[in-house]
């Protein structure tokens, strides 16, 4: 073990990985205004170059941030002078890097031939995924396609995994994973998810029944290019890789450049924010792509777009203080979700609605495909609630992807028995 993890050191000195040694992440809750507001004011000192892994949210809910080794000084000594406590939840970065490559090169000396042998329990480079789906249709022809929905910015094939019984057009359940590319758990649970409709649909149980009158559509991938980036160079890379005309910085954030809301408060103007809203909205291929299809597929009951980290799950609307016209509803389906999800290892969520329950948000996926009239639009934040963050130990995965299906499983239920 020891070994591995010295093996993946030297591999990430010696290609051009970015490595995090001595990086801490600091987690601050924020109980009055004041304290928010300081809080706030590390966001603006740019040569810090912070990562706020967790954004100023609402009083009392956690905010972590990533700081360097060379800002650690600074920005203790800033929340000690405005007063602010903060606890150190990862002591160094690259120590939990070094723990995840080395567990990954382990499990990479076993290359599966099928899905049945395929490693659920590791994280997997974009190759090796598209080539779990490529076996996973070539294994159920009648049951799983390969649609190219578009391409990414560094021309990569957007995918989407399509389940179907049959018939023409039938109203369809939407799941993507990995918009924000450094949160691993999703793609490997949207993985996980792949293998579960198909042993479902051969067992006749779970969604079987579902599949008998709907469609299930699933984006595993959806922000290649910044998921590739994440294996190359930087893990921590949350963004696309576009480049616009003007912008100093690369990449937007796709879950902030959807045609809802956008660029007003709640997005940043700034290409070089973790919350870039783009210069316009759907700049971003991997957005466009999945804004095509949806309207031209027209028939989309349920629309659930999953990331972690902090155990939520959120409705419409981010942008805006209207509740949404059906509120009530979503708020029910949510609280049986998240009983379900809660019922395999007690895995607590929290729910609500983005704006309402972690902060403003403008441009989000849901909100746009709520006001496309897809009235069970969902987001979640999967495990973990910042023990781990975006780093959690590859032996989370099946357990995070089996809690999260329970959820979706609700929720597929009900658009199913509720549609019309
Ligand atoms: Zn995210």
């Amino acid at each position: 073990m020891r070994l591995l993890v010295l093996l993946a050191a030297l591999v990430a000195a010696a290609t051009c990985t970015e490595t995090f040694f001595g990086h801490q992440v600091l987690r601050v809750v924020p109980q009055s205004d004041e304290e928010l507001q300081k809080v706030q004011e590390l966001q603006d000192l740019e040569h810090l170059q912070l990562d706020f892994w967790l954004e100023p949210r609402k009083l009392g809910l956690p905010v972590d941030i990533r700081v360097p080794f060379r800002s650690l000084q600074a920005v203790k000594v800033h929340l000690e002078a405005s007063g602010l406590s903060y606890s150190v939840m990862i002591e160094d970065v690259q120590a939990l890097l070094n723990e995840e490559k080395a567990e990954m090169l382990r499990s990479s000396r076993h290359r599966s031939l099928d899905t049945a042998t395929f490693n659920y329990e590791a994280y997997h480079t974009i190759d090796e995924i598209y080539n779990f789906m490529d076996m996973l249709v070539a294994e159920n022809p009648n049951l799983v396609s390969k649609l190219e929905i578009g391409r990414s910015t560094e021309n990569r094939p957007l995918y989407v995994l399509k389940f179907s019984t049959g018939g023409t057009n039938r109203p369809a359940i939407w799941i993507d994973t990995g918009i924000h590319s450094r949160e691993w758990v999703t793609q490997a649970s949207g993985v996980w998810f792949a293998k579960k409709i198909v042993e479902d649909h051969a067992n006749n149980e779970g969604v079987a029944s579902i599949l008998e009158t709907m469609d299930i559509l699933l984006e595993i991938v959806t922000n290649p290019d910044g998921f590739a980036y994440t294996h190359s160079t930087n893990r921590m890379w949350r963004k696309t890789r576009s480049k616009h005309a003007g912008a100093i910085c690369v990449g937007v954030d796709p879950n902030r450049n959807w045609d809802a809301g956008f660029g007003d408060a709640g997005a940043s103007s700034s290409s070089c924010s973790e919350t870039y809203h783009g210069p316009y909205p759907n700049s971003e291929p991997e957005v466009k792509s999945i804004v095509d299809f949806v309207k031209s597929h027209g028939n989309i009951k349920a629309f659930v777009s999953i990331h972690s980290y902090s155990q939520l799950l959120l409705y419409p609307y981010g942008y805006t203080e209207t509740p949404a016209p059906d509120e009530q509803e979503l708020h029910e389906v949510s609280a049986k979700a998240v009983a379900a999800l809660s019922s395999l290892y007690g895995t607590k969520f929290t729910y609500g609605s983005i704006i309402t329950t972690i902060y403003r948000a403008s441009g989000s996926t849901v909100d746009w495909t709520y006001n496309q009239g897809i009235k069970y639009s969902f987001t979640f934040e999967l495990r973990d609630t910042g023990r781990y963050g975006f780093l959690l130990p590859a032996t989370q995965i099946v357990p995070t992807a089996q809690e999260t299906w329970l959820a979706l499983k609700v929720i597929m239920e009900h658009a199913r028995d509720n549609m019309y």
